[in-house]
């Protein structure tokens, strides 16, 4: 008896772990470019938590390439993920491969940048036209009156537009008004400081360094441009924006060279965005707090708030929320 009982728990056991197995939500993580910060602490929050529940993540980095990426989502297809989890390098070209995944009932979320025109299931960001908006009006806040660059993100990035959306929200009256001349306006690809740094180099020297504020809609990009302000002295002169709040930008705040920053609480959306990729992998509805329409369809989203950042509430923003530690900040 005590042998049949012992068999039958083996039986069941084993039945259990396959179960078990079959349950795990398997997720593919496919980010654009881990080069930047920005992503490698998205990566590390979300797959921790994801792993916490129970799930397995496979990630792969694009490193700013569209084809790589296209091919990384395609293998992940293959591996039989049951949801993909995608920070889009081009978020106009992914169409035909989030097709193909929905032929395998894979579940789509787009991590933090829209994908348009394609079968999403959900978006997952910040208001990010609210980020673009504190980046002008703190430098409104800094100039009220001169010469402005405006340096934008990555041309393949919907938030790109987004964040440039906001900045003229908030720029266009003083532009009407003559209080504020636009002097340039470029464009970085993928967001990378040393395109920035060569942009900001022509933007002096076209306008005899007449330049008062440089609206940076991130901090790779600003960091760039600080580069070449510092070339010239300016560093520190000219107002500058940015966002992300990477270590390098908040020391550059606290050294006085970059205005401001947008923290945007990483931590809680990519923790939420785990427990999203876990729900869609078990057929659960995601609770949602907004709708945004992609060309294709209305996608259900979860959209969190943005902080603007400046010398005087590092420590009880960034400190804080332990995103960055104080001897790390102030050295
Ligand atoms: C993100 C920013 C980031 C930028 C560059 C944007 O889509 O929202 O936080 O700085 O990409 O990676």
């Amino acid at each position: 008896m005590k042998k049949i009982m012992t068999g039958l728990c083996a039986i069941a056991l084993a039945l259990s772990s396959v179960s078990a197995l079959a349950d795990t939500v398997k997720i593919g993580m496919a980010i654009d470019d881990l080069r930047l910060e920005r992503w490698q602490k998205d990566r590390d929050i979300f797959v921790n938590k994801a792993e916490e529940l129970g799930a397995k993540v496979y990630v792969q980095s694009a490193n700013g390439n569209e084809q790589t990426q296209i091919s990384q989502i395609e293998n992940m297809i293959s591996r039989g993920v049951d949801v993909l989890v995608i920070i889009p390098y081009n978020g106009e070209v992914l169409s035909n491969v989030i097709a193909e995944a929905k032929r395998d009932g894979i579940e789509v979320l787009a991590y933090d940048r829209l994908i348009n025109n394609a079968d999403i299931d959900f978006y997952l960001s910040f208001d990010n036209e609210k980020v673009g908006e504190m980046q002008a009006q703190a430098m409104l806040d800094s100039k009220p009156k001169g010469n402005y660059f405006l340096m934008g993100g990555a041309p393949t990035d919907n938030n790109a537009k987004l964040f440039r959306q906001g900045q003229m929200n908030v720029l266009q009256p003083k532009i009407d008004a003559g209080d504020i001349k636009v002097v340039g306006d470029q464009w970085v690809d993928s967001w990378l400081a040393e395109n920035a740094l060569k942009i900001m180099e022509n933007a002096l020297t076209a306008n005899n360094n007449n330049i008062d504020v440089v609206v940076a809609s991130n901090d790779s990009t600003a960091g760039g441009a600080i580069q070449a302000l510092d070339a010239q002295g300016l560093a520190g002169k000219v107002a500058i924006s940015g966002q992300d709040a990477d270590l390098a930008a908040v020391r550059r705040i606290v050294d006085g060279t970059q205005t401001m920053t947008v923290y945007k609480p990483i931590s809680t959306l990519a923790a939420r965005a785990a427990e999203i990729a876990v729900e869609l992998g078990s057929n659960e509805t995601p609770e949602s707090n907004a709708t945004l329409n992609n060309g294709s369809k209305d996608v259900p989203a979860w959209l969190l708030e943005p902080i603007t950042v400046n010398k005087s509430n590092i420590k009880q923003t960034l400190v804080a929320d332990k995103f960055h530690a104080e001897k790390d900040i102030y050295q």
